[in-house]
């Protein structure tokens, strides 16, 4: 079979657009979609985020409301971040049934019983050190002499998982979403729901999520900015990609239901090859920073937001991914449909 030109044209099955349609490969849908929202304490507040046109820190009667615009949308799951009113050492509100995001998980099943509601699960918004468990501090009940103080302790945090993906799960979460990159989380978390009988209730892990520049605005968003050091000590290098894909496996040994890699564009290669060598659903996160700066460039008339929107997400698709958390979520179903 030769593709020789000039018998070999491919420009012939892009004359006309019905060809062009026919030959498409990838599509997307309002299924592709995973919409994160912020919640916080109060009542019709809608807080904008000012590195993300559009996105807001929203009280529980505005995300309801969030809430069922995107499923009238056809889009199946939301992602909840809560901004809880008061921090502390270990994050305590993440453990409690009237915490902000326990509370929220009520409220948005209540309102959308059919709206898959995933829970990020992680304790850097609840922390008032803002790193994502419980750290080595003299004095304090988990000080271990052997590692240096600061270290984010590692087994001690993975207790607290535990506890809250209960509590989560307990309020209705269908998917419990591990973020913190802790060694053994999704084995622990998997125990504790079973445990409690939850055994119905999803694993969604952060599995390969990298330490990476492109969180800037989320933290803005979920005011969850390490006050001491970074996140490199427990996320990924950006160089590193058999190290993801063992990290990978690891959580799939562990019980993880579906497979996450974050951010998404700097990491095509990641979903690509998780995709090929995993049967697990993968789903990619469009992160703050992908978002914004599509967003700023669009402001500033240096690219077209629609196109450059569809085309990052088609991307991340085309890549592999099955899901695709985006703050785009609401917008790419009215341009696809529209
Ligand atoms: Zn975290």
């Amino acid at each position: 079979m030769s593709h020789e030109f000039p018998h070999a044209r491919p420009r012939r099955l892009r004359f006309a657009s019905g060809l062009r349609r026919m030959t498409e490969e990838t599509q997307l849908g309002p299924a592709d979609f995973i919409y994160p929202l912020f919640v916080r304490p109060g009542e019709g507040i809608r807080k904008p985020i000012p590195s993300m046109p559009g996105q807001y820190q929203l009280s529980i009667d505005e995300l309801t409301d969030e809430a069922r615009k995107a499923a009238d949308l056809g889009i199946p799951a939301v992602i909840l971040f809560g901004i809880p009113e008061k921090k502390d050492a270990c994050g305590s509100d993440n453990f409690n049934m009237d915490g902000i995001v326990p509370t929220a998980i009520r409220a948005v099943k209540e309102t959308c019983p059919d709206l898959v509601v995933i829970s990020d699960m992680c304790f850097c918004e609840y922390t008032d050190h803002g790193h994502c468990g419980v750290i080595n501090t003299r004095g304090e009940e988990h000080y271990n002499p052997a590692v240096p103080e600061g270290y984010l302790l590692n087994d001690p945090t993975l207790e607290l998982l535990g506890k809250a993906s209960v509590i989560h799960a307990k309020a209705g979460a269908d998917v419990i979403a591990p973020s913190g990159m802790l060694d053994g989380m999704v084995r622990k978390i998997r125990a504790a729901l079973d445990e409690e009988h939850l055994d119905h209730v999803s694993i969604m892990s952060y599995a390969a999520k990298y330490s990476s520049g492109f969180y800037g605005p989320f933290r803005e968003a979920a005011e969850s900015a390490p006050g001491f050091g970074d996140r490199s000590q427990y996320q990924m290098d950006p160089a590193n990609k058999r190290e993801a894909l063992k990290e990978i496996g690891m959580d799939v040994d562990e019980g993880a239901d579906i497979l996450m890699v974050k951010p998404a564009m700097p990491y095509l290669d990641v979903i690509s090859s998780a995709r090929e060598r995993f049967n697990h659903p993968i789903a990619a996160y469009q992160v703050s920073g992908e978002f914004a700066m599509i967003h700023a460039a669009a402001a500033n008339g240096w690219l077209d937001l629609e196109r450059c929107a569809l085309e990052s997400l088609r991307g991340i698709k085309r890549a592999g991914a099955d899901m695709i958390l985006t703050y785009f979520a609401p917008d790419a179903v009215k341009w696809i449909g529209g």
